[in-house]
């Protein structure tokens, strides 16, 4: 059980994916499961400015999230939403939603389940997030915080967007990484924070084959 956790831009998915590759493993994606209830309530015009409705949201919407790391396939109510949770739109409302604490137990619950199920079947997995290592799974025996200098995060968020065909916007990129950042590391429930038994591994100056070196090197200790 490897938790994978920091800010946004900083490489994580793209890291855990080829890890758990690379080990033979499961991933979960914890950010897309956010992801799709911030979907969910841009979908249903919910006020995401408001706990209860978000809540309510959340109870009554099928969320699936698939853990092979070759297709890791996310469905709302039954529809392949993989792609559209990653819009700007998304990356707008999701932090909101992911500060609603009672969101928070509800989608937590499902991750261990997710983690138990896998660690059960294929015996082992990578999760990404941001409480991977304070929260969710506190007793993980491998706790890795990425970090990366804001230049960093917002160029990675830029080349992101311009990869999935929308307009170069610097500007905007590093306004959304940093707005959600200090939305995820002040709010009250499970703020982003390092575990305090996680190596911690800084970014900035590694390519994505590096970082998986440097991970695959931890986990093999
Ligand atoms: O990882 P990703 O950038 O897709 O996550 C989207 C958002 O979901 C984060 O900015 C954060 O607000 C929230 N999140 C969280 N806890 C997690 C994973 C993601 O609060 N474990």
């Amino acid at each position: 059980m490897i938790a994978l956790d920091g800010p946004s831009g900083t490489g994580k998915t793209t890291a855990a994916r080829g890890l758990a590759s690379r080990l033979g493993a499961g991933y979960l994606d914890t950010g897309a499961m956010y992801r799709v209830i911030a979907l969910a309530a841009l979908r249903s015009g919910t006020d995401v400015g408001s706990p209860d409705a978000v809540t309510e949201l959340a109870r009554r919407v099928q969320l699936s999230i698939g853990t092979d790391p070759a297709t890791p396939r996310v469905l709302l109510d039954g529809a392949d939403v993989t792609a559209d949770i990653r819009a700007p739109e998304v990356d707008r409302v999701v932090s909101p939603v992911a500060a609603v604490a009672a969101v928070r137990e509800l989608l937590v619950a499902g991750q261990r389940q997710i983690i138990a199920a896998v660690l059960n079947g294929v015996g082992g997995i990578v999760v990404d997030g941001r409480d991977i290592g304070t929260v969710v799974v506190p007793d993980a025996p491998l706790k890795v915080f990425l970090t990366a200098s804001a230049d960093t995060r917002a160029a990675r968020r830029d080349a992101q967007n311009t990869a999935a065909g929308l307009a170069s916007d610097p500007a905007a990129a590093r306004e959304s990484v940093e707005g959600r950042d200090r939305i995820d590391t002040t709010r009250a429930a499970s703020p982003l924070k390092a575990a305090d038994d996680a190596v911690l591994l800084d970014t900035s100056d590694l390519d994505r084959e590096q970082v998986l070196t440097a991970l695959a090197e931890m986990a093999r200790e």
